[in-house]
This record gives C-alpha cells, structure tokens and sequence, in this order.
C-alpha cells in the first residue's frame, strides 16, 4: 500500500539521520556547545534498518541517510550493508548519503562496494582558513582527500553550498568553475531558521535570486526542465557546461511536489522539515516484534503531514522556525 498524504502526494523518498553529532560544528547550523542526544536515546543500528524496512514495504524508493555527520555513527556501514539488500532485492531504487566528506576517504570505496551510486557533500568554501571559521573544527584538506576518495571509488559527487551573505557569495563563481571542472554538480541552498545558533541569521541570509543575478553578470545560465524530484530547480552554466542548482526554501517553496518524511536517530518522524508535528516510532517498534503496530503509525503520521513550511527570516521575527537544529533531522 502506498504512502499518500492528504494532499494526494505519494510518499516516496526517506531521509534517515543516524546521528545528530557531527565532528564540525557549522556556524549556521549549530551552536559551539551543542546539548546532543544521550547514547540510550539512539535507535540500535538493528532498530533503524527494521524501520527502514519498513518504509521500503510501505513505498519509499529512495533512502537518504544523513545526520549529524552519518559517517561519524559507530559501525555506520554496517547499516549500510544491511540496507544495501533492498538495492540488490530492487525493492530500494537508491541508496545514498550526505556528508560532510571529513571521513570519506575511509568510507568512499565501501559505500561503492554496498551500491550507493551517488552522494552529496557539503562543501561552503574552498579556502582553508574560511573553511575554519565556518566549521569551527573543519580541516579543508581531509575533505578534499574525501572528495577525490569518493570520485576514485566511482561514487558521482554533488557539492551542496549554503549562501551566507558575505561569507561565500563573492566565492560562489569559483566553487562553480571548480566542481564543474572536476566533473561534480554544485547546488546552492538558502539558509533556514532552525535551531537556536550564536550568529545572527539575519546577516548571513542571502536570497538565491540576488546570488543568481550576481551570476548572471559571468555565466549564461538557462532553466532546464531537469528535476530529481526534490526541491531544487536547475540551469544549465554555458560556460562550464554543467549544471546548477538551486534550493530556495526561504524564496521559494516547492511543497506541493513535496514526496519525503524524515526520520531521527531515536525514532522520530518529522512529515515536513520545517513544522514541529512529528509522530514517535520508536514506542511501536519496540512495543512488538511484528510491524504492524510501527506500519500503523507511520500510515497515522503520513495521514496528517502538512501542506507545508513557511520559515521567515526577518529581523522582526527574531526567532527560530522550528527549534530543532538541522542536525537532527539532516539535510
Ligand atoms: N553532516 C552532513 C553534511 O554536512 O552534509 C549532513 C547533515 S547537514 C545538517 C546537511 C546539510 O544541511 C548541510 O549541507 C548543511 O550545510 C545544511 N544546513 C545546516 N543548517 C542549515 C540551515 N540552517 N539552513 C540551510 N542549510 C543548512
């Protein structure tokens, strides 16, 4: 039985935070000294491959995991291996992941090696030192380790940027020219009011079509009909010949094609990214050892997931969205 929610949209695609700990700490996306879930919250490895099971049943055809940094969850692919069945069964059409690349060298040729064809990383600079300061703890040099790691092993490399107003804007045409040229697509993200963090996202929010016309003086880019499903809306950079995307959460919702739920590391379901309705699985799961009980539950949580968000970034609306970090339910 498919996953169909009130508004007739079919739900297809799970994203599953492993873990909301991460070995950077992004300025936008953290605070320095972050509370993080304790151990004895966290669903076993075991847990969520039998809820992730569960959702292949029940419709999802692509499986994203994330986090937190979802290569820093202990024996991580070993979950990957198990879910990596439902790739080789065909019941999963894509198994895939978004990083931060800092443990990539260490993971790219096993990723491969359990099937996943495609993964995202998460890159906001290419300069060392900024690299630093946006990260907090980041090394640049290890990611860029991972990168080349990840497209050795044959994995094809998305980079993902998050504009922040005058921190990377000026830098954007360069990151483009750089991952076009090594073959990776590169798509710009607008920042989102979640979680509590020391800056003040009001100076950091930049509005994708500002960036784009900024661009628009060094590239000829044209829309293309391209999608992936998500929300990204694409063009084509004549120049570099590639493509680039971008995801205006802030400008511009795409929520009326909206196909995902997320779930968390301790078994929550969160139906939009940007609500706080979230329904608990993990009370269900570990209440029987059928799934019947956790497959009514998620038929429950799919029965009333929300139009949509409608996040605002202002200074007189000084607060977050939602209140939970990105880090915990990933991007
Ligand atoms: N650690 C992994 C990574 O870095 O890709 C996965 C989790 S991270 C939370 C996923 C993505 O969310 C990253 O691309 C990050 O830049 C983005 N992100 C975090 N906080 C954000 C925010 N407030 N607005 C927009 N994107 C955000």
């Amino acid at each position: 039985m498919d996953m169909i929610d009130p508004f007739g949209r079919t739900i297809s695609y799970l994203r599953v935070s492993v873990t909301d700990r991460c070995d950077f700490r992004c300025t936008y996306c953290m605070a320095e000294d972050m509370a993080f879930l304790p151990k004895k919250d966290l669903l076993s490895l075991e847990e969520l491959d039998r809820l992730c099971t569960v959702f292949i049943e029940k419709g999802v055809r692509k499986l994203r995991l994330t986090g937190g940094e979802p290569l820093v969850r202990k024996n991580i692919m070993h979950l990957v291996r198990q879910i990596s069945r439902h790739l080789e069964s065909g019941a999963l059409e894509e198994l895939t992941l978004t990083t931060n690349g800092s443990q990539l060298s260490r993971f790219a040729a096993e990723l491969a090696d359990c099937g996943v064809k495609r993964i995202n990383v998460s890159l906001d600079t290419l300069g060392p030192e900024k690299f630093r300061q946006i990260t907090r703890w980041g090394n640049l040099d290890k990611v860029m380790d991972g990168i080349d790691a990840a497209q050795a092993a044959g994995l094809k490399v998305k980079l993902n940027a998050v504009a922040l107003k005058d921190f990377n804007d000026a830098e954007l045409p360069e990151m483009l020219r750089w991952a076009h040229g090594r073959g990776m697509e590169l798509t710009v993200i607008e920042t989102m009011p979640m979680g509590e963090i020391d800056a003040d996202r009001t100076d950091q929010y930049l509005p994708l079509s500002l960036l784009r016309a900024a661009l628009e003086r060094q590239f000829t880019l044209t829309d293309t009909p391209y999608k992936t499903g998500g929300p990204a809306r694409y063009v084509h950079v004549a120049e570099t010949g590639g493509r680039l995307g971008f995801i205006t959460p802030m400008t511009h919702n795409f929520c009326e094609s909206c196909n995902r739920v997320r779930l968390t590391c301790t078994g929550t379901l969160y139906m939009c990214l940007g609500q706080e309705d979230a329904a608990d699985l993990r009370a269900p799961l570990r209440a029987s050892e059928g799934n019947e009980l956790v497959a009514d539950a998620i038929d429950e949580a799919i029965g009333r997931k929300p139009k949509g968000h409608d996040f605002i970034i202002d200074r007189r609306t000084n607060r977050p969205s939602v209140s939970r970090h990105m880090s915990v339910t990933g991007g």
